[in-house]
């Protein structure tokens, strides 16, 4: 077996069996051509390839409070991760949140690095997202945050877990000035992610493929005596159960993502691409929540 340092150097992936050309996959937006798999895509790549292009958005600063406040060691020092972490991601903390404008609709939006210590979240990436959040209702313009998270950091205990309730906490503030709030679920989004930010939306899409819940598979198969289904914690199955609204290929997200917010704004747009059923079943949610 292949380990982890030859996969890196392997000019091949395969996540449907065969082998196939990492720069394909690069070049698609980190979608598989042949299976349509969605792999993983750092913030930046979100922000150049889909929804506003290079040099055309702007960083939100935020502060870095102190991190390792407990002096963490595991089998690497937490200092060593957070160094690591840095350099593989090329960020400053886990969340890189911008502002820019998706065709005519000015937005704010924060996205989690993967490569940010598995998207965890602790206090310098709740500090991007209020930072975010506040920008957002000083230009009253709407907020879309991008998950793709393991859960809180527990490198930092019950600091981190505090985090879930401060990023809450924000966007109730968000709704108070009746700004929108849109949640993208993408591959893997799961732990306190999925229990505090992501589902209080307004709307919630997903990405194809995403594995979206809060406690891993195994862990919930062991504390129930039925069998779980098999596509459990899949978006297919958390829309089937009412948690995801819409799902989507990423290819259709900025078009998605413009239209839903023209209707939350209640501002003309040419909705042409998005299907009758859709609209009314968008609309439908919107009276419900109003
Ligand atoms: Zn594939």
């Amino acid at each position: 077996m292949a380990t982890k340092a030859e996969q890196m150097a392997s000019p091949y992936m395969s996540c449907h069996g065969s082998p196939v050309l990492k720069k394909n996959i690069y070049d698609n937006d980190f979608v598989c051509p042949e299976c349509n798999f969605h792999h993983k895509m750092e913030p930046r790549d979100y922000y150049e390839r889909i929804f506003f292009g290079k040099n055309n958005y702007t960083k939100i600063n935020h502060g870095i409070p102190y991190e390792d406040v407990l002096g963490w060691e595991d089998t690497k020092k937490y200092t060593d991760r957070l160094k690591q972490a840095k350099k593989l991601s090329g960020l400053e903390c886990g969340i890189l949140s911008v502002e820019g404008k998706i065709k005519n609709i000015e937005v704010v939006m924060s996205c989690q690095s993967w490569s940010f210590i598995a998207g965890s979240i602790s206090m310098p990436e709740s500090e991007s997202v209020l930072a975010a959040v506040q920008r957002a209702i000083e230009k009253k313009v709407p907020y879309i945050f991008i998950a793709k998270s393991s859960g809180m950091r527990m490198m930092t205990n019950n600091l981190s877990l505090i985090q879930m309730s401060r990023m809450t906490m924000a966007i109730n503030e968000l709704k108070r000035n009746n700004l929108p709030f849109i949640s993208i679920i993408t591959n893997p989004t799961t732990g306190g992610t999925s229990a505090s930010i992501v589902p209080i939306a307004d709307i919630i899409v997903s990405e194809k493929n995403a594995v979206y819940g809060f406690a891993g598979k195994k862990i919930v198969q062991n504390s129930s005596s039925e069998p779980l289904p098999e596509d459990f914690q899949s978006s297919e199955w958390a829309q089937k159960n009412g948690q995801i609204d819409k799902i989507v290929d990423r290819k259709e997200l900025k078009d998605t993502i413009y239209n839903l917010l023209s209707i939350l704004l209640k501002r003309d747009s040419n909705l042409n691409s998005l299907k009758n059923d859709d609209v009314s079943e968008i609309n439908i949610k919107i009276e419900k929540a109003s």
